[in-house]
């Protein structure tokens, strides 16, 4: 038998939290784990659920929560769809909703004949996973779907909290947080909530519970974030495995189907001239108000240069889709811009139209624009972005910032000409050695496929 026979019949079974900023890179994971000869089955949750016929290698079981079915006033998590619930808020009640059915849900998996490895749960669920694996017997790593350098900073809340870094106050906000070079008080990863209490017991048991695991996976690899990963790690008794960028493991990796939209996407682009095109997105959670959404629409235009915006529904509070654009203002920007609902964001990235990509910065986001080599535009909302963001301009000189304050049409209009023409050819020169040495780390004996191959002893180790 030989060692990918051996594995099969060996399953891991996963626990994505229900975004897709978390959930994408939890499949990209299932897709290295599944091409590694395992077995995989996702547990998720009945909120956001995932549609299985698009990832027809695992097996997918739906965990209900207790108020499922009941009138929208009963279910806190049907009403915050409609209220649209602060993100914490949210958070907090997916951890009171899900925890007992997962605990429940997870027993049963174990005990149904198939040797499980371990769980792969993602870091926000904390430590009630860990008590679940604990009474199911079996072993717990956590997947981590940010960057290295926003945990430094949220492992680092309750120091900055002795320290009187928190609540956040106006007049420091240029202060270098000498604890955290090169971050600025403003990056500390903070988001208005209307209980900030619950913010930093999310970031707290997220953190505790990644200290208490058998091991932390990373979406990132180590020539990008070595010193913040050796800094972590200086602390945390437990294995690393960076063995990011996920997207780019192999070619084999089971994809996802491209649909109409996504066609009508890459034929749009290919009629662009190469490198020419700034790509908009402010990721799948974050929302703007209607005056600075019609800021982006006129320095866009004013701009000149062509452009491919995601205007997700929900994204602009308070409208359904387009209708704040003054009257046939798309009409008059013809071929020069287009507006989509949702892209396939990674191939997007790859078209060689692509000049820029306007970012709110989550972490995926950073890592599928550094893994193209597309110079960024750095619009950060909240949490991880701010940090992010920080190092993106700072850092790696791959990106310029257009802070969210600052933002009217006339700076949008400056910036954006500045990424595609003035500043364009140097950042993306950066952006490609970065790209580069993602290459390098994901080659054979490069440190994410070494750290791959130590994951898999890792997790073959725990059934043994
Ligand atoms: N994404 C996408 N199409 C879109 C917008 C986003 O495929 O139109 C994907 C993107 O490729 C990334 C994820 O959604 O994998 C967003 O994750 P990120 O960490 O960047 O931001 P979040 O949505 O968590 O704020």
């Amino acid at each position: 038998m030989n060692e990918m026979e051996e594995r099969r019949g060996r399953k891991i079974i996963m626990f994505p939290l229900p975004f897709p900023g978390h959930f994408n890179p939890m499949i990209e994971l299932a897709g290295i784990f599944h091409h590694r000869g395992f077995s995989v089955t996702i547990l998720h949750t009945s909120y956001n659920s995932p549609d299985p016929s698009r990832h027809p290698h695992f097996t997918f079981r739906t965990i209900h929560h207790n108020n499922e079915g009941e009138e929208e006033d009963q279910d806190p998590l049907s009403r915050s769809k409609a209220s649209g619930m602060d993100l914490m808020a949210l958070i907090r009640q997916l951890k009171q909703s899900y925890t007992e059915p997962f605990r429940q849900s997870l027993a049963a998996e174990v005990s149904g004949g198939e040797t499980v490895c371990c769980l792969v749960s993602d870091a926000i669920w904390g430590r009630s996973t860990k008590v679940a694996a604990e009474e199911a017997g079996v072993g717990r790593v956590v997947l981590r779907t940010g960057g290295a350098a926003s945990f430094c900073a949220f492992a680092a809340f309750p120091l900055l909290r002795d320290k009187g870094y928190f609540p956040i106050q106006d007049s420091r906000l240029d202060d270098l947080v000498i604890e955290l070079p090169p971050l600025k008080v403003k990056d500390l990863p903070v988001i208005e909530t209307n209980d900030p209490e619950e913010l930093y017991r999310i970031i707290n048991d997220m953190v505790d519970g990644a200290k208490s695991s058998s091991g932390v996976i990373w979406n990132t690899f180590e020539d990008l974030e070595r010193f913040q990963l050796m800094d972590l790690s200086d602390n945390f008794q437990v294995p690393f495995f960076p063995i990011g960028p996920f997207h780019k493991h192999s070619e084999d990796l089971p994809s996802t189907k491209n649909n109409k939209e996504d066609y009508a996407i890459t034929s749009w682009l290919d009629k662009q001239d190469p490198k020419s095109v700034v790509y908009v997105s402010f990721g799948s959670l974050a929302a703007i108000e209607e005056k600075e959404f019609l800021q982006i629409a006129w320095g866009l235009r004013n701009s000149e240069q062509p452009f491919l915006w995601v205007v997700r529904p929900g994204l602009v509070r308070g409208n359904e889709w387009l209708e704040a654009l003054p009257s046939g203002f798309v009409e008059n920007i013809g071929h020069m811009g287009k507006f989509v609902k949702w892209a396939n964001q990674l191939n997007v990235l790859a078209h060689p139209a692509v000049g820029a990509f306007w970012t709110h910065c989550g972490w995926n986001s950073t890592l599928e624009s550094i893994c193209e080599g597309v110079p960024m535009i750095c619009t950060p909302c909240f949490t991880d972005q701010l940090v992010n963001t920080r190092y993106i301009v700072d850092v790696w000189q791959v990106g310029i910032m257009l802070e969210r304050s600052k933002m009217d049409k006339n700076e949008i209009e400056q910036v954006v000409r500045s990424a595609m023409i003035d500043k364009g050819d140097a950042m993306r020169e950066r952006c490609m050695a970065l790209k580069e040495r993602a290459d390098i780390c994901l080659r054979k004996d490069g440190s994410s496929s070494n750290n791959l191959d130590k994951l898999v002893t890792h997790v073959l180790s725990f059934d043994s």
